[in-house]
């Protein structure tokens, strides 16, 4: 049976996102120019491509930072393009993390990992905070709780933000470049933090220059190029047998 022929059987298998011939310029530029993507319940699709390609700005599309021109995105059911959207809502279903300044650093950890559940989701604080807990020690930071965000090192930085944008459990996480900014030497925690989300079942779309990761961790690797999708497959199609020459010519550039 087809994708579709078991979605309409099944609706649990819709598609969580549903990124449907997307275009997007700023001024005279185009920058997405006919994105189409779906991404899976539990599947890690990971973005590769030259700087300026439009990973970034596919990413805030989906999070309604940049209004698309045109084409649909939906997020389960919900035609979240649409004019009437109530974008708090939507962005309160999806967890993001950038390259950089995800904390606020008037909060300590604590704060900043159960700021969404209080404020957005009117959580009661103590239940905010043992559940805040409770992802602290899973990744490993029960003890930086009570530290704001300059005490800590960039990778523990990272791993609190991620942290904070599963606390809510959304439906779709949304990474990019989240490992650009850190020393080398901190990237494999943060790393190893998102292959434990994936072992868990998180939805993930994440924008990387990681490539050994994504060829790891990768359900599907998207190469894009100039905002079109030149390729799109499992990493061993892409990393391995590339059908594209851009694809084949792009990897051979960055490895
Ligand atoms: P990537 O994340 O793949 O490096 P981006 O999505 O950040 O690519 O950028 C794609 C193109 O869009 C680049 O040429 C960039 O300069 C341009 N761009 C991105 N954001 C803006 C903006 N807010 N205003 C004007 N141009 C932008
Ligand atoms: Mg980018």
């Amino acid at each position: 049976m087809n994708a579709s022929a078991k979605r309409a059987q099944d609706p649990a298998a819709r598609p969580v996102l549903d990124v449907q011939a997307v275009h997007k310029r700023f001024g005279d530029q185009p920058v997405l120019r006919g994105i189409d993507l779906t991404v899976d319940r539990h599947e890690v699709v990971v973005l590769i491509g030259a700087s300026g390609s439009g990973k970034s700005t596919l990413l805030k599309t989906i999070n309604l930072l940049e209004q698309v021109d045109d084409g649909r995105i939906f997020l389960g059911d919900e035609d979240i393009t649409d004019p009437r959207v109530d974008t708090d809502r939507v962005r309160a279903r999806i967890g993001v993390v950038f390259q950089h300044y995800n904390l606020f650093p008037h909060m300590n950890v604590l704060d900043n990992v159960t700021l969404a559940a209080r404020k957005v989701f009117g959580t009661a604080r103590a239940d905010a905070e043992r559940t805040g807990l409770a992802l602290l020690a899973r990744i490993g930071l029960a003890d930086k709780a009570k530290e704001y965000p300059d005490r800590l090192s960039g990778g523990q930085q990272q791993r609190v933000a991620i942290a904070r944008a599963i606390a809510t459990d959304p439906e779709l996480l949304l990474l990019d470049e989240i490992t650009s900014a850190l020393d080398p030497q901190l990237v494999g925690e943060v790393l190893d933090l998102v292959g434990d989300l994936k072992a868990a079942g998180s939805t993930i779309v994440m924008a990387t220059h990681e490539m050994s990761f994504a060829r790891r961790v990768a359900d599907r690797v998207v190469y894009l190029k100039d905002g079109v999708i030149i390729e799109s497959g499992p990493p061993e199609q892409i990393f391995d047998r590339p059908q594209r020459e851009e694809t084949r010519e792009f990897l051979s550039r960055v490895r």
